[in-house]
């Protein structure tokens, strides 16, 4: 591909490649630093030690490093796709359900659900995102298997399977999950019942995709709703650019405002260790490591977008 220019720098295939190189050496002292997710038992059997990142322009070229092809639980970044299909389903008549706030609070709190009437801040929460999973549960027979069929064309990869040794562990241990849709019920918030909604939240956080998944699979959220590659419209410009909003305010939880001013982007992390982000007209970008800061967000992902933006000088600022 030809050299493009981008706020003033120029990038050879060669440039985006050496700043993940760089970018990969950088964080290594942080691999053993961080904690991984052993709130779900089977999460914490994974290797610290790993890092992968992916880099996909819009243009379709790629660039990745390290383990960017292994497979590791998505966690809450599919949150990202099931309220892409909720919003795309009720419109605008979802945030009557769910709000658009930032919560302030650790994603699995319950303390604001109830000064708030059942009604969580935003889709990101667990909250949140188990009110946008019982909107698809009302939409679909199999919304599961929905679901992973349209996460397995998002990310063009048909191989794309839930980890059952995940999905078990998270459904045998996931009792605050649990409370929170329970508490939501008692309001009204929850329609379907809460075993079916919770099969389906836990089944799509037990996905196990790799960074250039990932990466492949924000594409259109980086184009405006529009996969610039296959040609298909998922989420209207004005949607696209709600949900991006919400990335940036919402997307890491208690820490999106340090997100914001360190990174510079809307992105989504999940206590897999990965995050996704974008730069709307330019590209999306992924990072793997499972060791987690005391917000649940990837230690050294965090670090290594902070460096990817500062390096590159590119961020939505
Ligand atoms: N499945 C996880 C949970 O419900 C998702 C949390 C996350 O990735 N932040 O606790």
């Amino acid at each position: 591909m030809p050299d493009m220019t981008i706020a003033n720098k120029t990038f050879s295939n060669n440039s985006w490649q050496s700043i993940l190189e760089e970018i990969k050496e950088e964080v290594a002292p942080l691999l053993s630093q961080g904690q991984v997710a052993a709130y779900i038992p089977e999460l914490g059997r994974v290797d610290k030690n790993k890092f992968g990142m992916a880099v996909r322009l819009i243009n379709g070229d790629l660039f990745e490093i390290g383990d960017s092809k292994t497979n590791f639980s998505v966690q809450s970044i599919s949150k990202v796709f099931t309220l892409t299909k909720a919003f795309s389903i009720l419109k605008d008549e979802l945030w009557k359900r769910v709000g658009k706030e930032p919560s302030g609070n650790p994603f699995n709190s319950l303390i604001q659900l109830e000064r708030e009437n059942g009604k969580p801040r935003n889709p990101f929460i667990n909250a949140g995102a188990i009110v946008v999973a019982d909107c698809i549960a009302n939409n679909y027979d199999d919304p599961l298997n929905y679901m992973i069929r349209f996460i397995r064309e998002l990310a063009d990869n048909k191989n794309l399977k839930l980890n059952v040794n995940v999905f078990q562990s998270e459904k045998k241990t996931g009792h605050r999950n649990a409370a929170l849709a329970h508490f939501m019920k008692s309001y009204g918030n929850i329609q379907s019942e809460v075993g079916d909604v919770l099969d389906l939240y836990f089944g799509h956080c037990s996905l196990e995709l790799n960074c250039v998944d990932l990466s492949n699979a924000f594409l259109y959220l980086a184009n405006h709703g529009t996969h610039p590659i296959s040609g298909k419209t998922y989420l209207s410009a004005s949607q696209a650019k709600r949900l991006n909003a919400l990335l940036l305010t919402c997307g890491t939880y208690d820490a999106a405002g340090d997100f914001a001013f360190k990174v510079g982007m809307p992105g989504k992390s999940g206590v897999g260790g990965g995050i996704a982000a974008i730069i709307p007209g330019l590209l999306s970008i992924s990072v793997w490591s499972p060791g987690l800061d005391k917000h649940g967000n990837s230690l050294a992902g965090v670090k290594a977008l902070e460096l990817f933006t500062t390096k590159t000088g590119i961020s939505i600022f």
